[in-house]
């Protein structure tokens, strides 16, 4: 039996030799605890490691991944991460990263039954169903896909605009949204410049007023 698993392993203890090597006291310091600055929500996808591609080393992003980087209001993993980050951990930016290619968004543009993540997709769907005017008009399918993955991430920063933990951070103190995609053609994020405040204006609908302490 081939034994790929052992790759990790080997892979790990190299990992930790250099770590030491560049500085003795590396693990005793994580050890410590965390401070992150960053939420990352992104994909499950293989390819996008969220240190990885930021150059960033451990300690540095809180992270929470799932298919297709969603933000679903009943979704109690990632509003458990999401409570944690930014209210014990204290994070200032919260980045939603999709990423052109994206599996989830190819299944979700297709009539085929793929499994129990169809149900998961579904809220793909939704999205482009509000914005189906718009991705209707474009006729060559990748970049109607690459149009979806970007407006993907801006429905999900909003659904992170409409949650109550990131609206009672916005009504104690400073903490900012951001839509991102990145593209594996060229290794770059691309910023979708809809960085959320709590400044900008949410439909009344979904503003809490939270009683005073
Ligand atoms: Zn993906």
């Amino acid at each position: 039996m081939e034994k790929s698993y052992q790759k990790l392993i080997e892979g790990n203890k190299l990992y930790a030799q250099t770590k030491v090597f560049k500085d003795p006291d590396y693990f005793k310091k994580l050890s410590k605890g965390q401070q992150p600055t960053y939420l990352w929500i992104g994909c499950s996808d293989s390819r996008v490691p969220a240190n990885e591609i930021t150059s960033t080393q451990s300690g540095e992003i809180f992270v929470h991944r799932n298919v297709a980087n969603l933000v679903v209001h009943t979704d109690t993993n990632l509003l458990s991460v999401l409570e944690y980050a930014v209210k014990y951990l204290g994070v200032k930016h919260i980045v939603v990263c999709g990423h052109y290619g994206c599996g989830g968004i190819s299944a979700a543009m297709t009539n085929n039954y793929h499994g129990y993540v169809d149900n998961w997709l579904r809220n793909i769907k939704d999205v482009y169903h509000k914005n189906s005017l718009e991705l209707d008009a474009i006729t060559d399918g990748v970049q109607r896909a690459d149009r979806l993955t970007e407006l993907n991430v801006i429905e999900q920063v909003r659904n992170l605009a409409k949650t109550t933990i990131v609206q009672q951070a916005w009504a104690e103190r400073q903490l900012h949204l951001h839509g991102w995609v990145y593209g594996f053609h060229n290794g770059l994020v691309k910023d979708l410049s809809v960085i959320h405040d709590g400044s900008e204006d949410i439909d009344p609908i979904y503003r809490f007023d939270f009683p005073n302490k």
